[in-house]
């Protein structure tokens, strides 16, 4: 049993100081990754701070946005009938994601911070350069089965685990965060990272930045939508592939789509090409078959996850085919 020191923050300034004097204090929420982590071996905080009470579980209208505090709950946010009215892919993402006793424990801002489920991330006798830098990585020549397919790195081809993420990426969300140097505000395009040489990094935070909010700008899109996750089995697991769709539609016409992909990369994938490409056409199986291809481009697979190459277009089409009522459950 590794020891560590507990930390209840009354206020959000005493916990930022905390843990920015020290490289392994980690912040604890929901605690749905961090304590298995724990369990494994795989994280050693030397101090957690428990934030559960800080003022951040609030789900209000601001004027530009709807901000979610980076306390509530993933079942909060799915079930929310603000979420619901204006958001429903976010909705649709975070139900499709873990169990439902996971996300009355999950927060927003912890599933932020979600740790890759790579299996060589988890073991600690098998090489790996996300959790001990410099070490290789066990999954490139391994079994790399759910690995990605974009933006991977000789370093890591790890993939970011998160259902919410991928909706919240469509939706252009906005992380707020406070930090030893005050306040800032992180386009969500820019909070994950890709792997490059530093696949340690899973995001841009600095040390002691603590995530208070999300905010997800109002948007045209809360009629069609869709969130299609393919998985090993029916709940209760990561996804293969997965493609959050938002289109905005008048009389057949797409005028504009959202479009982002899990599974696929080390962060979440979204797909600007394709979504210039659907500007403007006719909503047809054919444009959206013609979509995905183009959103293919790049794509690069490894031994085991070959299959990502066909399942992945094919998620986003059906996705698409959802989204704007060409195809039914
Ligand atoms: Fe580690 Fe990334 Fe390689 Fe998995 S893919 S073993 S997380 S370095």
């Amino acid at each position: 049993m590794n020891q560590f020191q507990y930390n209840k923050a009354n206020e959000s300034l005493s916990a930022v100081k905390l843990a920015a004097k020290d490289p392994n204090a980690h912040f604890l929420a929901g605690g749905t990754n961090l304590i298995d982590l724990m369990k494994m071996g795989v994280v050693i905080p030397s101090k957690l701070i428990d934030i559960n009470h800080l003022p951040f579980s609030k789900i209000e209208k601001m004027p530009h946005a709807l901000r979610v505090g980076a306390l509530v709950t993933n079942s909060d946010v799915a079930e929310n009938d603000l979420i619901k009215s204006h958001f429903p892919l976010l909705s649709l993402a975070i139900n499709a994601g873990a169990s439902p006793q996971l996300r009355n424990m999950a927060t927003v801002g912890g599933n932020l911070m979600q740790r890759t489920r790579c299996p060589y991330f988890f073991d600690t006798t098998m090489p790996c350069n996300k959790r001990s830098p410099g070490s290789g990585c066990g999954a490139l020549e391994g079994i790399n089965r759910m690995h990605a397919i974009f933006g991977a790195s000789e370093q890591c081809i790890a993939v970011n685990p998160s259902d919410m993420n991928v909706a919240m990426r469509a939706l252009d969300a906005v992380v707020h965060v406070s930090g030893p140097k005050g306040e800032r505000a992180i386009p969500i395009a820019d909070f994950h990272r890709l792997p490059g040489n530093h696949p340690e990094l899973d995001n841009t935070l600095q040390k002691g930045e603590l995530i208070t909010a999300v905010d997800l700008p109002y948007t045209p899109f809360t009629k069609n939508v869709y969130y299609l996750k393919v998985r090993d089995r029916s709940s209760y697991a990561f996804a293969l592939t997965s493609a959050a769709v938002a289109l905005y539609i008048e009389n057949g016409t797409i005028k504009e789509a959202r479009l982002a992909m899990g599974g696929v990369a080390h962060k979440p994938w979204r797909l600007t090409i394709a979504e210039e490409f659907l500007k403007g056409k006719a909503v047809s199986e054919d444009h959206f078959k013609q979509a995905s291809q183009i959103a293919m481009q790049g794509a690069k697979a490894y031994q085991y996850n070959q299959f990502k190459l066909k399942l992945a277009p094919n998620t986003l089409v059906q996705s698409l085919k959802m989204a704007s009522g060409i195809a039914s459950s």
